[in-house]
């Protein structure tokens, strides 16, 4: 071990940061988040230090370089550029046994300041001993992206209850056994919740007489996002990361289930089974059986789950059965689409409103307040429409759409497969056959559907006059 790690107590006292500029205007601010008194020492400051300076939360040594500065302080950092003043400062702070870190210079440096992840009071250092600082940066993000934000509030719990765990569980082993109950079981997901209430009761009751509960099983429903996996979120991964159970759209892409702990159970509830699908009731059962069973379910649904998801009668079911169930969102086909495609859905000049419709719900097309949804100044997104484009169509040019109103549909939206198509609204059914758009696609209509001819920006672009298989679509000039 090249380095010996310590993590230091610096509240109340006197720290040096040498330099005036923006390195030394961030060593300053972490120091000053530790409690340290800091003194800053440089002829002139940056905006940021002068205004701490003058409001009197660092202390400004106004001078050039004196090494007295260094006799009454327990750190000092050298963040200047002059590489020979630093080396003063290592060599200064050496003759004093004081401990010093010039920044971005191992070999002058007693200390390294290492890349951190906060979930204070819990903190992760990551140190490459100066080798190759930026792969420290890239473990930090990895780290993350793994280590859940609600750790902070779950170390502090066991802080405030620290006595009566170690009074319930005197032997290290069984105490052991408890931390990994506190980081595993129910009081962390409580936390992520918010309620931080309930985690505490929780816990109490552990450290009571009634003991640990044992391991509930719980469900999450969790947005998978259109497809691309850069497109998760953060609580997506952390519960794919997590799950005992996947039960999967087909939807969900194979790159999305590839983030998935690897040895999560992973079952496709979107498989059609001798040409049907899996029928609902058999996706509730399933995992109303896995979450009963004590695992940890996690419902993997495109997009968001909220948004023609049938996320609400899932989540419902569940409350009935007395199941748990977190929610986390994902972002949706039409906003991604939209976003992939180069069309802003709403635009000062053009739309004023978007709305989210499908053509295919469980009533008719004829629940659709047709009337509205032909105002020329709403963004229509439309999902699942490919099948009922005709009728679509015609209703919004029968109830006063303009038939010049353009339009785009999106084709496996995000995924290196996209294909956009662009027209009038007149031309739609027949283009959509002559290019033979499958699913999923997404369709938006309005006069923001146009900007995707100039603004494309995802998939291979083919010009408008190669006259090849074109992925970026430019048929609007044919109509
Ligand atoms: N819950 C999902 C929607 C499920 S309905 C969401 O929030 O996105 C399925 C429909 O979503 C498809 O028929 C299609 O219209 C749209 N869709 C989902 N993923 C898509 C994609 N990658 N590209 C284009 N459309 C998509």
């Amino acid at each position: 071990m090249k380095l010996y790690p310590l993590f230091a107590d610096l509240k109340g006292l006197p720290v040096l940061v040498i330099g005036g500029g923006a390195v030394a205007e961030r060593k300053v601010a972490a120091l000053l988040a530790t409690g340290a008194k800091v003194r800053v020492g440089a002829p002139q400051l940056n905006p940021a230090l002068a205004r701490l300076a003058g409001g009197g939360q660092v202390t400004w040594l106004h001078d050039c370089y004196q090494s007295a500065w260094l006799d009454d302080v327990w750190l000092a950092i050298a963040a200047t550029d002059d590489r020979a003043l630093n080396a003063q400062v290592a060599a200064d702070a050496a003759a004093r046994r004081l401990l010093v870190n010039v920044v971005d210079d191992a070999s002058l440096s007693r200390f390294h300041v290492p890349a951190v992840v906060d979930r204070s009071p819990l903190m992760v250092a990551i140190s490459t001993a100066g080798a190759a600082p930026a792969l420290a940066r890239r473990v930090r993000e990895t780290l993350e992206r793994v280590l859940d934000h609600a750790l902070g509030a779950l170390v502090t719990l066991a802080q405030q209850h620290r006595s009566s765990i170690v009074h319930r569980f005197p032997g290290l082993a069984e105490r052991r056994g408890f931390y990994d109950w506190l980081h595993d079981g129910p009081v962390l997901p409580l936390l992520r919740r918010a309620q931080p209430a309930e985690a505490e009761h929780v816990m109490l009751d552990a450290l009571s007489a009634l003991g640990v509960e044992p391991a509930r099983g719980s469900v999450t429903l969790v947005g998978a996002g259109p497809g691309d996996p850069g497109l998760l979120t953060l609580q997506a991964l952390r519960a794919l990361n997590q799950a005992d159970v996947i039960l999967h759209d087909q939807l969900v892409s194979a790159d999305v289930l590839a983030m998935a702990r690897r040895d999560a159970e992973c079952i496709d509830v979107g498989k059609r089974c001798a040409g049907r699908h899996v029928p609902q009731d058999h996706t509730h059962q399933l995992m109303l059986a896995h979450a009963r069973a004590g695992k940890r379910v996690v419902r993997l649904k495109g997009g968001d789950p909220f948004v023609f998801g049938r996320g609400g009668e899932e989540m419902a079911f569940l409350r009935r059965h007395g199941v748990d169930c977190e929610i986390v969102p994902g972002i949706t086909a039409a906003v991604a689409c939209a976003a992939y495609a180069g069309i802003p859905l709403t635009h000062r000049d053009y739309a004023q409103s978007v709305c989210l419709l499908t053509a295919h719900g469980k009533d008719t097309t004829d629940t659709l307040d047709w009337h509205a949804l032909a105002n020329h100044r709403l963004t229509l997104a439309v999902y699942m429409g490919v099948e009922r484009i005709d009728v679509l169509t015609a209703r919004l040019l029968e109830y006063g759409r303009r038939a010049d109103t353009p339009f785009a549909l999106i084709e496996n939206g995000t995924l290196p497969l996209q294909r956009v198509i662009t027209g009038a609204l007149h031309a739609l059914p027949a283009l959509a056959r002559q290019h033979a758009v499958g699913t999923p696609a997404l369709l938006i209509i309005g006069e923001v559907a146009a900007m995707a001819r100039d603004h494309a920006w995802f998939g291979e672009l083919v010009s408008h006059r190669s006259g090849t298989t074109v992925t970026q679509d430019a048929c609007a000039e044919t109509v």
